[in-house]
């Protein structure tokens, strides 16, 4: 009785609609993408408007990792500066959209193979706000952001992804911001991309071009270009959601491709 009435409650507010939303993977790069006005920027507002108006955002970001899996169920997630030694301008910025526990809820009760747990002092973080405040400047779409379970291997993310599809169906539209390619300890802010970053960020293309999710899964196995590329992986895991939310009859459309600061690939695409 109980499970019933949550879920008339549900569908009061996400229902479900002929369109299926699309889903985006966002290379975010430096949080000066907030504030600078170049090319990464100007694609994420073009991105933005090309978009049809979700009902809620679900961000799953590089930033948020916990131990399990937590989905933020306030009404009025904070702004997050999680960034050290950036112009003042950048902690001045607020992104002030709602969040929304009865999506919070949606995903809880959608995710059936691990436990989804409630979380009540996250907030977004920078890899969900310096993007949503160029692609839906105006804040007005309630966010939720979906954490990264440290403990767990790469199909264990996979597999999460897919358990998320229905949600696209009811307007929601699922953001993974991270960096295929995102090694900040070799860095090089003047320099040409590295020939390894640039390695596994077209290796990786390729197989999102030819759907062979099992070898972007088991990225260990691809040899010293992965490993340069990918020396932690929490920028890459946000990658492996969005492409389990792919059909098959579907599409994927690149943008911002490109290797910069020397080992940061902002390589994005959208899927529909
Ligand atoms: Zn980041």
């Amino acid at each position: 009785m109980l499970v019933t009435q949550t879920l008339q409650r549900l569908n009061d507010t996400f229902v479900d609609s002929e369109r299926k939303m699309p889903v985006l993977f966002v290379g975010h790069g430096s949080p000066m993408n907030a504030i600078e006005d170049n090319e990464f920027s100007r694609a994420w507002v073009e991105a933005g408007k090309a978009l049809p108006r979700p009902s809620a955002i679900l961000s799953i970001s590089a930033h948020w990792e916990t131990s399990g899996t937590l989905v933020m169920a306030m009404e009025r997630p904070k702004t997050i500066y999680d960034f050290y030694g950036f112009p003042e301008s950048l902690y001045e910025m607020k992104y002030p959209a709602s969040g929304s526990p009865k999506l919070a809820r949606l995903i809880q009760d959608t995710v059936q193979k691990t436990q989804v747990g409630f979380d009540q002092a996250w907030g977004l973080d920078h890899g969900t706000w310096i993007v949503l405040c160029r692609m839906f400047p105006k804040a007005d779409i309630p966010v939720v952001q979906l954490s990264l379970d440290r403990t767990q291997p790469s199909p264990f993310h996979y597999a999460l992804g897919k358990e998320l599809r229905p949600l696209r169906n009811k307007g929601i539209l699922i953001v993974g911001s991270g960096n295929i390619v995102h090694n900040l300890g070799m860095m090089a802010w003047q320099g040409k991309a590295y020939d390894w970053a640039k390695e596994f960020d077209e290796t990786t293309k390729q197989s999102i071009l030819s759907r062979d999710h099992a070898s972007i899964i088991h990225y260990q196995d691809l040899g010293e270009a992965a490993h340069l590329s990918v020396p932690t992986n929490e920028h890459y895991l946000p990658l492996l959601y969005v492409l389990a939310l792919q059909d098959e009859q579907e599409q994927v459309h690149f943008f911002n491709e490109g290797v910069t600061l020397g080992s940061i690939s902002m390589r994005s695409l959208s899927i529909e």
